[in-house]
């Protein structure tokens, strides 16, 4: 009882609730936390049956944790995935979906609008093993073409992009990826299984943050991978097994009973992004307001598409520059100055200064991060009291 039947098509609110629940034989109704690393074995031969892989059951908690399993099934199950592996941060999850199975002379097209660390990984860690990239405007499909060599095995891509909110077309790009023979791995933080699963669109490979809005109360860090099953066993476990990403099964814990609540948390977080934008596009200091669910985003028609509502976050620029922008920022005095993002308070950052600081003036420029804008990631108090503290502070610029 209270399991979820195999083979049965449950709808998303039902998986987030009870996806992947397995539970011990004290019946407990909250998920049960095996704090532990370790697993003892009846006999030397169910040890060896299990290293060998004939015996099903647990080793060592760097391969499987019963906690850990339960996140990892729940996760699956909300994206639409075969398979999903947990690992201690977002960070890790980006790291291990490429460098588990890209070697030495393959070649990586990225969407150059993406997280600070995605960035870092792909041009700075890569190149160290003889792995190539080439970074490209995201939004513009020629370019995804033109940058394809015999050489690409994946196309990597955030949307929507941090802090620009540009959207990509998961679909167009998953088809150019293929007939490359190339995979498509989509980093989908800012949009959260619950608005956007990129499988659908054709994507190989999905990785999270749930670190963000998974979590989504500020607590722990966290990472998840998605694929299929051959790419898990041939690429996923071993490395995983051999290089130690894992995640804690304390955190595990953590984030499965977060998932509870994360349709209702990001449904009213959007409500009050929404809300915010607007209140933002009202303001005369507020120069350019960026939210994917405003008629004025240039790819809004897209975003609705594939996303259906415009997300928790919410850029906005300021005129006078960094200035301006932390006069601004230093008036505030309900919203948190923390470039962390997708919790229930509600967090800005300057990106130029924080995020993007490593980028150079010239990568900064290119891709519109300019030194006035701000990013807000909207949580879940009062939409009233955060415009009203975003109102408040414009006064001082
Ligand atoms: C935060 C974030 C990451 C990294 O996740 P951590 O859990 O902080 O390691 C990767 N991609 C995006 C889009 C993020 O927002």
């Amino acid at each position: 009882m209270g399991e979820l039947e195999p083979g049965r098509k449950y709808g998303l609110k039902t998986r987030l609730v009870r996806g992947g629940t397995k539970r011990s034989p004290n019946g407990e109704t909250s998920e049960a936390l095996y704090l532990t690393s370790g697993y003892a074995y009846d006999s030397p031969e169910s040890a060896e049956a299990r290293f060998k892989g004939e015996e099903a059951g647990f080793m060592y908690s760097r391969f499987g944790n019963p906690t850990v399993a339960m996140f990892e099934d729940r996760m699956a199950l909300i994206e639409g995935a075969p398979c999903a592996r947990a690992t201690a941060t977002g960070m890790a999850a980006v790291t291990t979906a490429l460098l588990c199975h890209l070697r030495q002379g393959d070649h990586v097209i990225a969407s150059r609008a993406m997280f600070g660390g995605c960035r870092f990984v792909i041009e700075d860690v890569l190149p160290r093993y003889g792995i190539t990239s080439t970074l490209i405007d995201g939004t513009n499909l020629e370019a995804w073409r033109q940058a394809v060599t015999p050489a690409t095995k994946v196309l990597f891509l955030e949307t929507p992009a941090n802090p620009t909110l540009e959207i990509i077309d998961l679909k167009a790009v998953a088809e150019i990826a293929h007939k490359a023979g190339a995979r498509l791995i989509v980093d989908n933080v800012f949009a959260t299984p619950v608005l956007q699963r990129p499988m659908e669109y054709g994507a190989d490979i999905v990785v999270y943050s749930a670190t963000k809005h998974i979590d989504g109360q500020g607590r722990c860090l966290g990472g998840v991978i998605l694929s299929d099953e051959k790419f898990l066993a041939d690429h996923l476990l071993p490395f995983i097994r051999n290089t130690g990403p894992s995640l804690s099964p304390f955190n595990a814990w953590v984030l499965l009973k977060a998932l509870e609540t994360l349709d209702l948390r990001v449904r009213a977080m959007c409500e009050h992004a929404a809300a915010v934008a607007d209140a933002l596009a009202r303001e005369r200091k507020v120069k350019r307001v960026v939210y994917p669910g405003r008629p004025d985003h240039p790819q809004a028609a897209l975003a609705r598409a594939q996303m259906g509502l415009g997300g928790s976050l919410v850029t906005f620029e300021v005129d006078g520059g960094k200035a301006e922008a932390f006069r601004f920022a230093n008036a505030l005095k309900l919203i948190d100055i923390s470039n962390n993002l997708g919790d229930a308070k509600t967090l800005i950052t300057h990106p130029a200064t924080t995020t993007h600081y490593r980028l150079t003036p010239e990568a900064r420029a290119e891709l519109g991060v300019t030194d006035g804008m701000l990013r807000l990631s909207v949580g879940l108090e009062d939409p009233a009291d955060i415009a009203q503290d975003l109102s408040t502070a414009l006064k001082a610029v």
